[in-house]
């Protein structure tokens, strides 16, 4: 990752989108029509999709030509539902049928349902993974564990954050509102403020739930609004980890 010389604060921006599904190729499309990065996690035996909604072995391949694929577990299934060693095995496999499909490394992880326990980050450490990707949200920096790397915001409505966001917006009482009734108002909201002060923008989501829940046109206002910004750095997840500035302090986190 090529870091531009300027006198602003040094913004990245990442995506990511889990699971393999069908549709993570329409999502691909439109990240491609805006030259935006990202990662793809895919769990090539996904039990939680059907055999016909997954992506093939050709549709990992043809996104791995512009976007980073990362490894999911082979089937999807919860880490802490497993014993270590199966846990180990899943980690591994999906890795491997990833590796096979693409004929190149897997070098990013993010825990199915954002579900692990002590144990696990080392498994992932120990698979040949350089990253993990959690589902936490409200973060923007890459967090002080590569292990446990957090997100900005996901792309559906989280009304547990609610609260959380009337508090902070309290001054702002519409826009507190907005957020709350709008994810993408929400990550609009945050993109502008990593823009003036620095950090790390990481939006993620589901194509699956894009689409059952409608989000399609919200999504492609947000990626309308953080693409093609003059000084922007866009990476993939593993991306991220060159842009070493990234890494050091974690006070700017937003939760
Ligand atoms: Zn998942």
């Amino acid at each position: 990752v090529t870091v531009p010389t300027t006198c602003r604060p040094l913004v990245v921006v990442t995506t990511s989108w889990d699971d393999g599904h069908l549709l993570d190729a329409r999502v691909a499309a439109l990240l491609a029509e805006r030259a935006l990065a990202g990662t793809f996690y895919v769990a090539p035996d996904n039990s939680e999709l059907a055999a016909d909604s997954r992506l093939d072995d050709g549709a990992v391949r043809d996104l791995s030509q512009t976007f980073e694929i990362g490894g999911h577990t082979a089937t999807h299934r919860r880490l802490p539902d497993l014993s270590v060693s199966q846990a180990a095995d899943e980690i591994r496999t999906g890795k491997e049928r990833l590796e096979q499909i693409i004929g190149g490394p897997v070098e990013s992880f993010a825990y199915p349902g954002g579900a692990f326990r002590e144990e696990h980050p080392a498994l992932v450490q120990g698979a040949g993974f350089r990253s993990a990707r959690t589902t936490a949200r409200g973060s923007t920096s890459l967090g002080g564990d590569r292990y446990r790397m957090p997100t900005t915001v996901q792309a559906r409505q989280h009304p547990r954050d609610w609260p959380g966001i009337a508090i902070a917006e309290w001054a702002h009482p519409r826009l507190a509102l907005g957020c709350i009734t709008n994810w993408a108002t929400l990550a609009t909201l945050i993109f502008d403020r990593v823009l003036a002060t620095g950090g790390l923008f990481h939006l993620w989501g589901h194509s699956w739930e894009i689409d059952r829940f409608g989000q399609w046109r919200r999504l492609e206002t947000v990626l309308d609004h953080i693409a093609r910004r003059p000084g922007v750095v866009y990476a993939t997840n593993s991306g991220t980890l060159d842009v070493d500035v990234l890494t050091t302090g974690s006070e700017d986190d937003q939760s």
